[in-house]
């Protein structure tokens, strides 16, 4: 999915449509000792861990993106999250 890199959206700070500059937002990486993470070490070793089954266990195929926006008028940025897609990259 591509997506133009400067679009016109609600900026909260303005309260207005203004335009932004978006900006993706990287995931930090996963800790190890979250729930999840504890459920799927201990699932793991016996038949399928979760990993070739799309949900539940293992991970969705796609993933939801999330952006920063950063408003042109204000020059303060904002995140939302997008929508849900394999492939993402901004268009020129
Ligand atoms: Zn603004």
């Amino acid at each position: 999915m591509k997506i133009p890199k400067k679009f016109k959206t609600y900026c909260p700070f303005c309260k207005t449509h203004t335009e932004h500059v978006a900006e993706r937002v990287k995931k930090g990486k996963a800790s190890s000792m979250t729930r999840i993470a504890r459920q799927k070490k201990r699932q793991s070793g016996i038949g399928n861990s979760g990993k070739f089954s799309k949900v539940p266990g293992g991970d969705k195929p796609t993933k939801r993106i999330w952006l920063r926006y950063r408003c042109n008028e204000c020059k303060r940025a904002h995140q939302r999250p997008c929508f849900r897609a394999k492939k993402f990259e901004f268009k020129e």
